[in-house]
């Protein structure tokens, strides 16, 4: 009896230690040969956060991230359109945190080792396919340690390997590259003093044009902060594409010329980036929603099922999500396919609608309107937009996200019927 978990990412750590909590056994294989702290920062929001402290992780949790405090919108000219309190400032009864991915992972990892009395995570193994099987899950992989392509068996399969996940690809063999909507990103952490409420999380500039900030560490002894940071630039995609490679580092003069003129009172982009040694670029990628997860005993979770635009802070958040609710239903219904299909019943729907909410109306998507309205220049923003109109469009998000306040404060974690 084991669930076989392809990839150490947020998706399938937390599944393992939720896994673990239900004493449900599971092995994860991680293509990486270590566990290294990648990545710039992430967002997680308060119903991820909920399920992390119901795994232990409160005080950790704590220790390496920020409790976001506020969410802003900004024109190009650093102006304010709207601004929202966040986590418990907004009356949620958890926080929202803003951390560096490469550290939750590596907490994670190390959590699930520490509390294990057997190591449950096999690395430089990299899945390459899989095969239902009548009563069992084969799964085949490339062994980086011995050089070999072996298989193993099992019950179940999750494949948790991320955008460009390979148990997808046989899934769906013409699927192809994932869609990319012309936009790269470049991501950065820069020292530096934070801004505004000194945990608040800004949105500038418009469609074509952006950059993304927040801190992601308390303060040091001089008073700066962790700031991470995202410039957005959007090009022609018919007329170049881009892989999409967490990890791939470029030089800031890629970009850097198109923010000279961002200086505000409040926030620096020019300088953050100029102060920043290693940049990373990214396209703005995903891919479209799946009306299928599960195969037999094989599903998919996290970007492996439903990768998104970055754009609402929802990723690693509905990664942890997935990867409760399907512990939940493997512990109620046993390791089978009725597991997985209730699993995705739940899941699929929600992730499609953020999916296609973060292409068009995320929370980011005012920004163009005002944009549009006076090209990001204004003495008194009502008469551009209406207090209602940001309000609504707010609230519209937050409700296609399941972080609609009241109802989150209301639940219980999701596995707390069963421990
Ligand atoms: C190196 C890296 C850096 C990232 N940096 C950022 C960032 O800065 N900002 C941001 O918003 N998001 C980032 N992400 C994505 C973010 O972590 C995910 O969107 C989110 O956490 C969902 O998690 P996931 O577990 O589904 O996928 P991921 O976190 O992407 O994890 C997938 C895991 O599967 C492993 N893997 C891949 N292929 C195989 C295979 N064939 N066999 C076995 N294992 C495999 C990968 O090494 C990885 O550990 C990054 C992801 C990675 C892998």
């Amino acid at each position: 009896m084991t669930v076989l978990i392809c990839g150490a990412g947020i998706g399938g750590l937390c599944l393992g230690l939720s896994l673990q909590q239900l004493e449900i056994p599971f092995q994860i294989f991680e293509s990486s040969v270590s566990i290294e702290p990648l990545g710039v920062g992430i967002n997680l929001q308060p119903n991820a956060v909920r399920e992390l402290y119901a795994l232990g992780l409160k005080d950790p949790l704590k220790g390496i991230g920020v409790q976001t405090e506020e969410f802003g919108l900004f024109s190009k000219k650093g102006l304010e359109i709207w601004t929202e309190a966040r986590g418990l400032k907004a009356g949620y009864s958890v926080p929202q945190f803003s951390v560096h991915r490469g550290e939750l992972q590596k907490l994670l990892y190390e959590t699930l080792i520490e509390r294990s009395k057997k190591s449950y995570v096999s690395l430089g193994i990299r899945a390459t396919g899989f095969k239902n099987l009548s009563s069992s899950v084969q799964l085949k992989y490339f062994n980086k340690n011995t050089k070999k392509n072996e298989i193993i068996y099992g019950n179940i399969l999750v494949a948790c390997d991320g955008i460009n996940s390979n148990i997808r690809k046989q899934l769906f063999p013409d699927e192809g590259d994932p869609l990319w909507n012309g936009a790269i990103l470049w991501r950065g952490l820069t020292a530096a003093s934070p801004f505004r409420t000194g945990a608040s999380m800004v949105m500038i500039g418009h469609d074509t044009q952006r950059f993304v900030s927040y801190p992601i560490s308390q303060k040091d002894s001089y008073g700066n902060a962790k700031i991470n940071w995202i410039a957005e630039l959007k090009f022609n995609p018919e007329k170049i594409y881009m892989k999409s490679d967490w990890s791939k580092k470029v030089d800031k003069s890629k970009f850097i010329g198109s923010f000279k003129d961002w200086s505000f009172e409040w926030i620096n982009p020019l300088s953050l980036i100029s102060e920043t040694s290693s940049i990373y670029e990214y396209p703005m990628v995903d891919r479209d929603p799946l009306e299928k997860w599960t195969f037999g005993r094989t599903t998919l979770l996290g970007d492996a099922a439903h990768p998104t635009y970055p754009v609402g802070s929802n990723g690693a958040s509905q990664a942890i999500i997935d990867a409760r609710k399907l512990a939940f239903h493997l512990k109620v219904n046993g390791l089978n396919e009725i597991s997985l299909l209730s699993y995705e019943k739940e899941m699929l729907p929600l992730t499609a609608k953020i999916t296609l909410a973060n292409r068009s109306s995320g929370p980011d998507a005012l920004l163009q309107v005002v944009e549009d309205r006076c090209g990001g220049t204004f003495n008194n923003i009502q008469e551009i937009i209406s207090q209602s109109e940001l309000k609504n469009h707010s609230e519209k998000y937050k409700s296609v996200a399941g972080l609609n306040i009241e109802r989150l404060n209301n639940a219980d974690s999701i596995l707390s019927s069963l421990i």
